[in-house]
């Protein structure tokens, strides 16, 4: 953390899509609100492969303050890698992420600055309401009850990626680096002191959302498999329930052949007995490589064993401690 001498820095992250019609608005909205700061500041535009003029409107921005830092991706790699690419490069003590379109207005994330000022070390902007389709209100609603009944942490419900990350939270989400990416699902993951924030989200200045239905279901798969592996304890589920089902089947199977001869057509006890076993033992052996596929993707994900928030106490004369032994021998 800072010493008073030099002041914190803030950095905001843009990632852009095709926005040309509101680069110029978006800085001139948030250099306005935050004017009053006293705080250094960085401005971070990812431009992810757009294919209109922004990445020309970004570097005049940059050419008239060097606060600005332009990243070109070489192609369009999307939202979520954006941003991880904005967290990478950021050098602020808390990162704001908005979205560039300013359905995310920046005067909330002066709400956000003061928040953390007062010791959260993330803050997250909820909406209130937002101005969106019916249809994607009813998907993202959808969306959220679902990840919460499957994946194994609490992610608030309402939120994008509008939120600010203390430079704790932003080290520890930089070591996550699968390739399919939930930022708001590691953030939550990562814990921290997090509260929220309530806004009203506007609707998106100009242009067209650079989230077609595809790149959304891409989004929520990531969310749910990145975060639980329920669909795979499905499969024993279901096993087991076939399993007991089975059993059911075959001892009215062998009770026709027994008392009710004359119903039973040669050789249907058989057949009942082994399409019945044979599946439930396969559905089984299923659940029994989805529990080490499930392993096998969490260690493959490799994501850091714990997160540290502080150490109280010396480590140092421990370390030192241990090593002298090591030295002796
Ligand atoms: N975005 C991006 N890459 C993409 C799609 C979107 O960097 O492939 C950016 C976009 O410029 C905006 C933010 O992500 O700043 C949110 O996208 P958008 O507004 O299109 O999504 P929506 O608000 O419709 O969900
Ligand atoms: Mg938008």
């Amino acid at each position: 953390m800072g010493s008073p001498a030099s002041p914190k820095t803030i950095t905001y992250v843009f990632p852009i899509y095709n926005e040309s019609g509101n680069i110029k608005r978006l800085y001139e909205e948030v250099l306005i609100v935050t004017a009053d700061l006293d705080f250094g500041l960085e401005f971070v535009f990812v431009n992810d492969g757009s294919r209109d003029n922004s990445l020309q409107l970004l570097r005049d921005l940059q050419a008239e303050d060097p606060r600005v830092v332009v990243i070109d991706f070489a192609r369009n790699y999307g939202h979520q890698v954006a941003v991880t690419a904005g967290l990478d490069a950021a050098r602020g003590d808390a990162v704001i992420i908005m979205d560039s379109d300013l359905q995310d207005p920046p005067g909330v994330s002066l709400e956000l600055i003061t928040q953390w000022e007062n010791g959260f070390d993330v803050v997250y902007a909820q909406r209130r309401t937002r101005k969106d389709s019916a249809f994607k209100k009813f998907t993202a609603w959808a969306f959220y009850v679902m990840l919460k009944k499957v994946a194994s942490i609490e992610i608030p419900a309402n939120t994008g990626d509008f939120r600010l990350l203390d430079r704790a939270v932003v080290d520890e989400v930089k070591k996550y680096r699968e390739h399919d990416r939930f930022l708001r699902g590691m953030i939550s993951f990562v814990g921290f002191e997090q509260t929220a924030v309530q806004f009203d989200r506007d609707e998106r200045l100009a242009g067209k959302s650079g989230y077609p239905l595809s790149k959304m279901l891409k989004l929520a798969a990531d969310g749910i498999f990145g975060f639980s592996t329920f669909p795979l304890t499905l499969i024993s589920r279901i096993g087991a329930i076939t399993a007991l089902l089975s059993v059911l089947g075959i001892v009215y199977a062998v009770a026709m052949k027994l008392f009710v001869p004359s119903a039973v057509v040669e050789g249907w006890t058989f057949i009942v007995i082994s399409v019945l076993f044979v599946g439930a033992l396969q559905l089984m052996m299923l659940g029994i490589l989805g529990g080490y596929v499930g392993r096998i993707y969490t260690e493959v994900q490799n994501r850091p064993l714990y997160g540290v928030r502080a150490i109280y106490g010396s480590l140092g004369s421990h370390e030192t401690s241990v090593r002298a032994k090591v030295d002796v021998r």
